[in-house]
């Protein structure tokens, strides 16, 4: 039996005669840019997260940046501040802080969740720090209520990168709306995944959301006057469209990813793999299910060899990266750890049964 990584035309084909009639309507349509289908999914994505606003942009490096950049343009950072960011993440998080001139500053993990460690955030607040940006890494919930706590202390701003935490719940509030704002991606291999480049930004303040319109939009507000030097990032309307149809089955979607990895969790037995901690059904969307083994290589290997294709996420880690090697400040024994040990098996919803159980029965035998 082979079974890939992840077979995205085969989670698109679920939808194709919705997902043709959503680009059929946009093809109709008189207005290509900034339409009815944007229009719609930010009413429904604000709705969905319970949000006041919901801005749709070009991608999920995009919303990063363009929330960031509105901050700045709103005078709460300045080139040179600190945002306080997770050494453990992909990448693209801590771009959309180098890239507007401010400095991440890395915090370790926890080993068990793989987000940032809470504990360890405060030895880092300088004068200089403005913001934490929180990743719910592989879908699963940051331990919000102390990252709060500390963000009251100190009065800052905190981001969330919600790129690969669709849905999720945290004490009865999605993700979107657990900081100041939140940037998602929907990156065709996300939970809520468009067919090509995507993002979107939610958040509760007006300002911000006004901002961020404008920046979107070439710096232009509502008048048309061009009030400073923005970017061209707005949501693309077939991607809208799709986007329509998707949320209609995000719920539905992370229930099924919920009962396979529960059936990973109870099933997966064997002393040389440590499963991943999940605390509680609702907080984890089950983007990536991530195990961790001492030998991870070789069970790579071994997977490989019986035709189940695994990812490391993540290969290359910003702790690794030369373009931000001025800022690393100590070494990061943790995140270390983590990248050589963990392994994402398959997990989507177009697996079946019987690729379940064969995934199972072959980690099982390692
Ligand atoms: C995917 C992802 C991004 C980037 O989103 P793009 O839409 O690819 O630009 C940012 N942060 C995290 C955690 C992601 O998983």
């Amino acid at each position: 039996m082979k079974i890939p990584f992840l077979e995205i035309d085969k989670i698109n084909q679920l939808y194709e005669p919705q997902l043709t009639n959503a680009v059929t309507d946009v093809l109709h349509s008189n207005q290509i840019v900034l339409g009815q289908n944007v229009q719609k999914f930010e009413h429904d994505f604000a709705k969905y997260c319970g949000t006041k606003y919901c801005i749709g942009v070009g991608s999920g490096l995009d919303a990063l940046l363009i929330t960031i950049a509105a901050y700045k343009q709103l005078g709460f950072f300045d080139d040179d501040d600190e945002i306080i960011v997770p050494s453990n993440t992909y990448f693209a998080s801590v771009l959309g802080v180098t890239k507007n001139n401010l400095v991440p500053v890395f915090v370790e993990p926890d080993e068990f969740t793989f987000n940032i460690n809470p504990d360890l955030i405060e030895e880092k607040i300088t004068h200089r720090t403005k913001a934490i940006l929180v990743v719910h890494l592989y879908g699963q919930t940051a331990q919000m209520n102390k990252i709060l706590e500390t963000a009251q202390k100190f009065n800052l701003k905190i981001i969330e990168d919600g790129a690969q935490a669709h849905g999720v719940v945290y004490q009865d509030k999605k993700v979107g709306n657990l900081g100041d704002a939140c940037a998602f991606s929907f990156y065709p291999t996300k939970n809520l995944g468009a067919i090509g480049e995507a993002g979107a930004i939610t958040t509760n303040d007006n300002k911000l959301a006004q901002t961020i319109k404008t920046f979107r939009n070439y710096g232009k507000d509502v008048s048309g006057e061009v009030v400073f030097d923005g970017f061209n990032s707005r949501l693309d309307e077939i991607q809208a469209s799709i986007l329509n149809v998707k949320l209609k089955y995000l719920d539905l979607n992370n229930q099924k990813r919920l009962r396979i990895a529960n059936r990973y969790l109870k099933e997966i037995i064997n002393e040389k793999i440590i499963l991943p901690q999940n605390n509680g059904d609702k907080s984890h969307n089950w983007h990536l299910f991530v195990v961790k083994c001492l030998k991870r290589d070789e069970l790579q290997n071994y997977l490989l060899q019986n035709g189940i294709q695994t990812v490391v996420h993540y290969s290359v880690l910003p702790i690794k990266m030369k373009i931000f090697e001025k800022y690393f400040d100590l070494d990061y024994e943790i995140t270390e750890k983590i990248q050589n040990e963990v392994l994402s098996l398959p997990l989507n919803i177009a697996l079946n049964d019987v690729q379940i159980d064969y995934i199972i029965k072959i980690v099982n035998e390692f």
